[in-house]
């Protein structure tokens, strides 16, 4: 009979009963068969769980007695639960199996890290990119195998967004890791071998810097003669349109490569820059004078500057970021424009601002004009000098001052550029010291 161990049980006790009253009516005695018939229940019941308990225990398969009994529903959904569980099993091993084999053929390393950065699992990967050995480091904490500061900062800053390029254990190679946090305050490590990208990108910083310092000396002989034949009373004034221009032309291949070499100088440079006071206010006001006596330029040029701060970096590559920037607003707006810069200094750090009101620059280029010879419009922009490197100058000489560039763009209506610099880097003059601005 189907259904639930009490309905079994229910009806077995009743028809057990009904036998108990008809023979206590026919031979007298009912209580007595009643007795008889609740201690033959008792022990049936108890003989049932010994037998099913042993069954639990051994884990043999149920004899056909157990199979009939009042138990028969237990025994049969204990067989099906079982059954589950050794497929489930089953199917959990394929996947780990899986999962060892896939992770085992990855490339990129990957280490598994418990909310203390102690090493739960790693990837074969792993162990060769950061020479560990998943055996001997599991439970280690990770910093004491992988010691390179850069890593330990990158650990403790909590901050991982961003992937940190480091060398790696292994002499000559380059890693890239990524921590990416999960569940529990676990962390997965990612680290890619990047060795090489950086050899291609160091080559191809090389070659430019290279290329542009043997263009050097050639450029300085032919714009030597240029001069000469220019100076000259005696040439013919058919060629003084096209010395000319050959001169303008030196000019600008002259620009070109002091703007590479000044670029590959910043990309070979570490990623930070030193630390000695620059004094900024006296700077601006150099180039203030500068801008003002220019031959041509907006008549309207203004500097707000707080004279009293002043940022830790190197002086010459600031002075190219000001310039710079200053150098675009004066070229890209009309005569009749108005060019504002600021200097000033609140409690995230230092700031430069420059605003003009000249063409401005479409809202979608605004992420390009930083990248190299990247120009807005080529014919206005050749008509007006520039190199197209002058903003990717701008870009990582502030990035090697922990800085950033923010711009804020309107076609026909004027263009800021503001340069941010971290708190850390911002001091306040010397009480002792004028102000020189
Ligand atoms: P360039 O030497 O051509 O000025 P930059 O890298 O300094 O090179 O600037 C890249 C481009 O960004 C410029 O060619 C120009 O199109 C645009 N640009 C830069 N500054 C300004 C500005 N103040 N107003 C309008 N456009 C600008």
């Amino acid at each position: 009979m189907g259904g639930s161990v009490v309905s079994v049980l229910a009806w077995r006790l009743a028809a057990f009963t009904v036998v108990a009253i008809t023979l206590g009516w026919v031979f007298g005695g009912m209580l007595w068969w009643l007795l008889v018939l609740a201690l033959a229940i008792v022990v049936y019941l108890v003989v049932s769980l010994q037998i099913l308990e042993q069954w639990l225990r051994t884990g043999k398969r149920r004899s056909a007695a157990t199979g009939t009994g009042v138990f028969a529903p237990i025994y049969s959904d204990i067989i099906q639960l079982k059954q589950r569980a050794r497929r489930r099993k089953k199917r959990f091993h394929r996947l780990l199996r899986e999962v060892r084999e896939s992770t085992g053929a990855m490339h990129d390393g990957g280490v598994i890290l418990n909310a203390e950065l102690e090493i739960i699992w790693l990837n074969e990967a792993a162990e060769r990119l950061l020479a560990l050995d998943a055996a001997r480091d599991q439970g280690q904490h990770i910093t004491n195998l992988v010691r390179h500061p850069a890593f330990v900062a990158y650990l403790n800053r909590q901050q991982y967004a961003e992937k940190l390029q480091m060398p790696g254990p292994n002499r000559g190679t380059h890693l890239s890791v990524q921590l990416i946090p999960y569940g529990n305050q676990q962390k997965l490590l990612i680290v890619q071998d990047i060795t090489r990208q950086v050899r291609l990108e160091n080559m191809r910083r090389d070659f430019v810097a290279n290329a542009s310092h043997e263009l050097r000396s050639p450029l300085t002989v032919v714009g030597g003669y240029l001069e000469s034949l220019a100076d000259d009373q005696d040439l013919p004034s058919a060629w003084q349109e096209p010395v000319g221009e050959m001169q303008r032309q030196v000019r600008r291949m002259n620009s070109i490569v002091h703007d590479l070499i000044t670029l590959s100088r910043l990309e070979a440079a570490e990623r930070e820059a030193g630390e000695t006071p620059v004094d900024v206010p006296a700077m601006l006001g150099l180039l203030q004078r500068e801008a003002l006596a220019r031959p041509t330029r907006p008549q309207q040029i203004e500097f707000d500057v707080d004279g009293d701060v002043l940022v830790r970096g190197e002086e010459q590559e600031l002075h190219s970021v000001f310039s710079n920037l200053l150098n675009n607003a004066l070229r890209f707006t009309p005569s009749e424009g108005h060019v504002g810069c600021r200097w000033w200094r609140d409690e995230n750090g230092a700031h430069f601002s420059i605003a003009d009101t000249g063409i401005g620059i479409p809202e979608e280029l605004i992420p390009r004009i930083t990248e190299r010879f990247f120009r807005v419009d080529t014919g206005r922009a050749r008509e007006v000098g520039g190199t197209g490197l002058g903003l990717a100058i701008v870009k990582h000489a502030l990035l090697r001052h922990g800085g950033r560039l923010e711009i804020v763009s309107e076609p026909g209506r004027g263009s800021t550029f503001i340069c941010h610099f971290p708190a850390a880097r911002t001091v306040l003059r010397p009480a002792a010291e004028t102000v020189s601005a």
